[in-house]
């Protein structure tokens, strides 16, 4: 078979259970296209082709028996900011460029129980913090849709390779939007949880209080799969929450979207930099979910404004006291011939960090230091809290809310943007995460150089089986989640 990976995660599931090809087969197929098609898009840092191989035998064991899990035998990608026992996980960094888990991340040990396929770690930002994945230290990777563009970042690795069918389905992680705006820019569908919905155990930290892990797929019904996977209670993270896991493939057509509240921020589509083409393709999408029965309602979110600079203060303050463990003598990088202890921790980060990582560090430093602690550092906690009370306003009146995912399509690889441009970029996807909310980002079509447009749906706590449904109803009656980079055509 040719086609393999053409194939949706219940027609995969569905031909690994009649034994219509192999978990071998189908790992084999996907390791072929990697071989032949990842040295033009250069989306994994890792490729482990041999446990894929053993992994994939142990899965057709499970599928004779008859008792596999329904995921049982199909590939996936990890990003490499989850920790994989054996296997090197490097958060994109020069500082973890021979770093080797001793353990597996709760959601890479999930789906190794439920006998997915892992195929290897693909690339992101360094420490996720970015939004082209360019700041890599492996190096760029290319967008499927035009491979001189970034995929987006930071989980643009994840959103590369579903992209141009290197693998089925990825994971990725949200801390401001790195699974929303990577989906978006390479017209895919993807979904940040609820806050405490999928355990961050074994997740190289970047900002703990934002991030959170989640599916990254062609469509609704695919991030579904992986969803019921992933998500639930871990007695290793404490903020990982008890609460029921609901069956999200089930769902999929729970929600009405007939008599659907969508709210439309007045202030998210007057936002300066926002893309007229980005404009449009969302404009029509809620013209769709209109035809479909739901209703559109003008809503305000006023807080709109503070979204950059809030987060901007505490995703870095939170970032400087994570990577405070990267020293140079427990794991990680160290520098050559140091002179003294304060020369090891100095070198060790200032060689092993790369220039985004050591703004960011400098910054949240600045912010939590003793004389600006609560000038900068727990204002920004204050106007968070002002920023979650303004979604909770608007979710009395509305069920979800639309916006794009992000301002403007993928930007040309090397376009080196300043700080504060790249920064402006995230205008869309910020709030979620100070907030704690679930969204999903889906595909809407493309703006005048063909390049993927998203729309980002927001949903209050823990209707991420609503989101779902909804997106994979709009898919149901559109077919922009069917289109494929012209990368992904071709044959291995
Ligand atoms: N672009 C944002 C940042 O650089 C978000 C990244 C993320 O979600 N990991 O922090």
């Amino acid at each position: 078979m040719t086609d393999l990976h053409r194939l949706s995660i219940r027609e995969l599931s569905e031909g690994l259970k009649q034994a219509q090809f192999s978990s071998r087969e189908l790992t084999e197929h996907y390791l072929k296209r990697i071989a032949k098609i990842d040295p033009k898009v250069k989306s994994y840092v890792t490729v482990t082709a041999e446990q894929a191989l053993i992994e994939a035998d142990a899965a057709d064991v499970a599928l004779k028996s008859g008792h596999a899990h329904v995921l049982a035998g199909i590939p996936l990608a990890h990003k490499d900011i989850f920790c994989t026992q054996g296997i090197k996980t490097t958060a994109g960094s020069k500082m973890l460029d021979n770093f080797i888990s001793p353990y597996d991340a709760t959601v890479v040990a999930k789906a190794k129980a439920a006998g997915l396929v892992t195929l290897g770690k693909v690339n992101m930002d360094e420490f996720a913090m970015g939004s082209t994945s360019e700041s890599s230290y492996f190096g760029a990777t290319g967008n499927p849709w035009a491979l001189d563009h970034v995929p987006g970042g930071s989980s643009g690795g994840s959103a590369a390779a579903v992209a141009a069918d290197l693998a089925p389905i990825a994971t990725g992680t949200d801390t401001g939007g790195s699974i929303r705006q990577p989906a978006s820019f390479c017209g895919l569908t993807g979904l940040k949880p609820t806050y405490g919905r999928v355990s961050r155990f074994g997740m190289i930290a970047y900002a703990s209080s934002l991030d959170q892990g989640g599916p990254m797929a062609r469509s609704a019904e695919d991030c579904a799969y992986l969803m019921n996977v992933i998500a639930g209670h871990d007695a290793k993270d404490s903020t990982s929450v008890n609460k029921e896991v609901d069956d999200y493939v089930a769902n999929l057509n729970g929600t009405p979207v007939k008599g659907l509240r969508i709210g439309i921020p007045k202030q998210y589509f007057n936002v300066a930099g926002l893309d007229a083409d980005v404009k449009a393709r969302v404009e029509e999408s809620l013209k769709k979910l209109e035809e479909m029965g739901a209703i559109l309602v003008e809503i305000d979110l006023n807080m709109t404004e503070a979204y950059v600079p809030t987060y901007y203060l505490i995703a870095p303050a939170e970032a400087s006291s994570n990577l405070s463990r990267f020293d140079g003598v427990r794991y990680g990088y160290r520098c050559e011939n140091p002179v003294d202890l304060m020369d090891l921790y100095k070198r060790s980060r200032s060689e092993g960090f790369g220039a985004e990582v050591q703004r960011r560090i400098l910054i949240g430093t600045y912010a939590l230091s003793a004389g600006y602690y609560d000038a900068y550092y727990v204002k920004a906690q204050k106007v968070r809290r002002l920023i979650q009370q303004d979604f909770l306003k608007a979710f009395e009146n509305v069920d979800v809310i639309a916006a794009p995912s992000a301002p403007t399509t993928a930007y040309k690889i090397g376009a080196n943007l300043s700080p504060t441009e790249m920064y402006l970029g995230d205008i869309y996807t910020l709030a979620v995460n100070l907030a704690g909310l679930p969204a999903i980002n889906a595909p809407v079509g493309f703006d005048k150089d063909s390049l993927p447009v998203g729309l980002q749906l927001i949903g209050n706590y823990w209707s991420e089986s609503q989101l779902l449904s909804i997106v994979h109803q709009y898919q149901q009656n559109t077919d922009w989640h069917t289109k494929r980079a012209a990368i992904a055509e071709e044959n291995a």
